[in-house]
């Protein structure tokens, strides 16, 4: 870290805050510079915590070196890490992967319709929502435990893994028993009790950034999990708040390549929540491929009118199977 002084900073001050930066057990280096001192703090294993510095009299700011992840970061792990789902495998070196299926499990046929039409379009992941964390109360919330059953069925009828939402510490031990990667919804990002308990099962997850978090906050809450001995973390970008209304949310691609650059984790898109548009699904989910993603989560039902949530970004299964078409040939174009 380093602490920036004001100008016009006494000498007693500089002094007060490198007597500060010794009592937290680091080293200070004072840099004396034309216009301001500038205080470098060595010693420390990872992120500092400034909340005393920063208040302390004459410090104009704190630039922090080190980031809140170590385990994740590139620095750390240079080798890229494969996230592996029953098989399934996500990262470099694998051909992107692509998980599709409804927002909500809403019925068995549903579900058994839905696995049977992105399987034979080619999808080599099953997705359901039983627990939903959905905006408002009045919405439908998902079917529970029940949905969880279905989910399982219909990935065991098209042999496609299955991954679904955990809401709640007390929903792991049955989700963990029916799916076999867990999700973590934006809205949980950094639930941080949540991501602990997830990180100690040690099954796969997807972890869905929050809608309005950095990327030093998203790669800060896959180190939770990460932290507690599971690796076995994908992330996965699904577009961030901004004044834009015309679209759901706003599609952050340039995190796709940053990520992979910063982190050994696989990344991959839902351009589904990203956009809330069914038509630009296609085209976002090809930039999305070719910004790197190590894959793809988009919501396809097989009656989207009639969806009891997320018709409108839904793609239907015939449309799945003509985009399924467009991005192998894209996928081939690109290699992996
Ligand atoms: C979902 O994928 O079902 C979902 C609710 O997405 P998000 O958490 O990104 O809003
Ligand atoms: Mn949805």
């Amino acid at each position: 870290m380093l602490i920036v002084m004001h100008h016009h900073a006494s000498q007693e001050q500089i002094d007060q805050v490198i007597a500060a930066v010794e009592a937290m057990g680091l080293k200070a280096e004072p840099i004396p510079g034309s216009l301001r001192t500038a205080i470098g703090v060595l010693g420390n294993q990872g992120y500092v915590d400034d909340s005393t510095i920063r208040t302390l009299p004459g410090v104009r700011e704190t630039i922090h070196v080190s980031k809140p992840y170590k385990m994740v970061s590139r620095d750390f792990h240079p080798e890229s890490t494969v996230v592996d789902v029953a098989g399934v495998k996500f990262g470099d070196g694998q051909r992107p992967v692509l998980i599709a299926g409804p927002c909500s499990i809403e019925n068995e046929q549903q579900m058994l319709d839905a696995a049977a039409q992105v399987k034979a379009a080619g999808a080599q992941m099953l997705r359901g929502g039983a627990f939903k964390p959905r905006t408002g109360p009045h919405s439908f919330q998902g079917l529970g435990i029940e949905g969880l059953k279905y989910l399982q069925q219909a990935g065991q009828a098209s042999g496609l893994p299955v991954v679904t939402e955990v809401m709640r510490i007390e929903q792991l031990e049955v989700i963990c028993r029916h799916a076999d990667m867990l999700q973590i919804g934006a809205r949980n990002m950094q639930n941080f009790d949540l991501l602990k308990e997830v990180g100690k099962t040690g099954h796969p997850v997807l972890l869905k950034r929050g809608m309005s978090a950095t990327l030093e906050e998203f790669l800060a809450a896959a180190e939770y999990i990460v932290a507690e001995g599971n690796e076995q973390v994908v992330l996965c970008e699904r577009g961030i708040r901004t004044f834009e209304k015309a679209t759901r949310n706003t599609l952050d691609l340039s995190v796709v390549p940053l990520i992979r650059e910063l982190s050994h984790l696989p990344i991959i898109v839902d351009p589904s929540h990203a956009t809330g548009k069914r038509a630009l699904v296609p085209v976002m989910s090809k930039a999305a491929l070719v910004a790197g993603a190590h894959g793809l989560m988009v919501e396809v039902h097989p009656d989207p009118a009639n969806a009891l949530c997320d018709g409108a970004q839904s793609l239907s299964g015939e449309g799945f199977a003509e985009l399924m078409g467009e991005l192998n040939g894209l996928i081939d174009y690109l290699g992996s």
